[in-house]
């Protein structure tokens, strides 16, 4: 077995027998001997020219490769014990999994629907035709990360378990390059069909789902928690709860803070989400004015700068994607970005937002831990004021933001449900406005042709992360004032974005089974 770096031009590096051919040659192998080989890391270079694709490669010599995947063990648990999982996002979805692993039935309860359900709600919401407050871009089966760019990039270090999940999403339909891309992604249009798929493993080893069942309070006994009661009241119990409902779902904030568990205010972000023509963002990253050819991704930035103590950076950048509504109630105006696989939409969208720390939230002290969650639903409310009818969302260009000039007109965007024009420069919050515009002459230095009157800002990205955390015991995982009770996920405070949420449902689990094992 030998591993090697190789450099091949965009267009070989899609030619499996090229890269065989280089591998064997930087290996000094040859391809007569060379039974097998497997790319373990993929990166576009451009900072060289020409542009390269960087790979590292696996060659067998004379043996067959080793398994590339591990395998799990999802037992049968159709009368194991019951582990009520609240949320079928990444993290309830992979707390369920892994509670297969080790021998507990997942009791999935979700407020939204299925996935194929959820779709028709999603296209009503892009038409602007009315929104579901409980099946939307945020809620319903697989989660806030269902109808998105499907991005599997993560700064968590535990690498073991990112290769899990990764794992796990390939084995239920995901493409083999999100193994070994450097910044792999889905897409949009192939989530609905690993979710499904997902379930159905769930489902044919003894879980259960419910679906269109809201959870609205917890079942404690003997000071432990033991269930849930939903919406239509049904009670459901089981050994333990893990709470999973994503950053989203404010009524589960409520109901812990009228149960008085501990929650605790955090560090978030705020701003709105941009958009450049991405044939424009090609001609930057890649250094051409042809822009990315044939066999070159869309391409993508990156950009942070600190203003004033605070950062202000790029956020969930998707290369040929959309914009998208994703509000959950009708009185707020909430965006966010998705792709397809072949990121071929002409638009380039990513948040551009500016930290937030507990210090800055003196003025919404009067709302305790809640303080957070008040300036964002003022946020919003302010963006679905100064927006139109329904989901239509203000916006200004970026130059008019600059200049602190009503935009008389915007230009092409990709955002379906309509934009207004509206003074943003006026109306978001100083804290938020004047480092945005500092960020943003910053931006517009390092990448040449970044603010252009064809760039435009939508309001507001305000679901960066979430602004409260429910507290739980570093170690045993468990809410310390209610034993039995796991919050898991990014609407928990312990993750933000699909792998680390994943993640941390898969330290839920195995936190649950220690605790009823001790
Ligand atoms: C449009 C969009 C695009 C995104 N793109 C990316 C991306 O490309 N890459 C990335 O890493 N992240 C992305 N994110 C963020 C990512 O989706 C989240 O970080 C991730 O889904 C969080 O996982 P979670 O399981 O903790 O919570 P969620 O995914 O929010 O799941 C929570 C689930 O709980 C359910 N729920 C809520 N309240 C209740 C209740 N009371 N009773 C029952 N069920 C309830 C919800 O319906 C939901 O299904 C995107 C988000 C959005 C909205």
């Amino acid at each position: 077995m030998r591993e090697v770096e190789i450099t091949l031009s965009p267009e070989d590096a899609t030619i499996p027998k090229q890269i065989r051919k280089k591998a064997c040659q930087v290996a000094g192998v040859s391809a007569n001997l060379v039974t097998e080989f497997r790319i373990l890391k993929r990166s576009v270079d451009a900072r060289r020219r020409p542009i390269v694709v960087r790979l590292l490669v696996s060659l067998a010599v004379d043996e067959p490769l080793e398994p590339a995947l591990q395998t799990y063990q999802w037992n049968n648990v159709t009368a194991a014990a019951p582990v009520i999982v609240v949320g079928a996002g990444p993290a309830g979805l992979f707390a369920s999994l892994r509670l297969l692993e080790l021998g507990y039935k997942p009791i999935v309860i979700e407020r939204g629907k299925n996935v194929s359900d959820r779709k028709r709600d999603i296209a009503i919401l892009n038409r602007n035709q009315g929104l579901n407050p409980d099946s939307n871009y945020c809620f319903g089966e697989g989660g806030a990360g269902t109808f998105s760019d499907g991005k599997l990039y993560t700064r968590s270090k535990k690498r073991g378990d990112v290769r899990r999940v990764l794992e796990i999403l390939h084995l239920h339909g995901a493409d083999e390059s999100i193994l070994y891309d450097s910044h792999p992604h889905i897409g949009t249009d192939r989530l609905p069909a690993i979710i499904t798929a997902i379930r159905e493993t769930l489902i044919n080893h003894g879980a259960e789902f419910h679906f269109e069942s809201r959870v609205e309070d917890l079942i404690i006994q003997n000071g432990q928690a033991k269930g849930v009661i939903t919406a239509s009241g049904d009670k459901i119990t089981g050994e333990a709860v893990i709470l999973a409902t994503g950053h989203s779902a404010l009524d589960i904030y409520k109901m812990l803070d009228r149960n008085k568990l501990q929650l605790q205010l955090k560090g978030f972000a705020m701003g709105v989400r941009i958009e450049h023509p991405q044939h424009l963002i090609d001609q930057i990253q890649y250094h051409t004015r042809e822009g990315r050819g044939k066999y070159l991704p869309a391409a993508e930035y990156s950009l942070v700068k600190n203003v004033n103590g605070r950062g202000v950076y790029s956020f969930c950048m998707c290369p040929g994607g959309i914009i998208v509504p994703s509000a959950t109630a009708d009185c707020e105006s909430v965006v966010n970005g998705m792709s397809n696989s072949l990121r071929n939409s002409p638009y380039a969208n990513s948040g551009l937002v500016v930290e937030i720390r507990p210090e800055d939230l003196a003025a919404y002290s009067e709302h305790g831990e809640f303080a957070g969650i008040a300036f964002q639903e003022e946020l919003e409310k302010s963006a679905y004021r100064y927006g139109g009818q329904g989901q239509i969302a203000p916006a200004q260009r970026l130059v008019d933001f600059i200049d602190g000039k009503n935009s008389a007109s915007l230009p092409n965007h990709s955002y379906n449900p309509g934009l207004v024009c509206s003074p943003m420069h006026e109306w978001l919050p100083e804290s938020i406005g004047v480092r945005l515009r500092e960020g943003l002459r910053f931006f517009g230095r390092r990448m040449k042709g970044f603010m252009t009157a064809e760039a435009i800002m939508a309001g507001v990205e305000s679901r960066t992360s979430s602004p409260i955390r429910i507290v739980r015991d570093p170690e045993r995982g468990f809410h310390p004032d209610l034993p039995g009770l796991f919050p898991a996920g990014e609407g928990a405070g312990y993750a933000g974005g699909i792998v680390s949420s994943a993640m941390d449902g898969d330290f839920a689990a195995v936190s649950f089974s220690r605790f009823l094992s001790s």
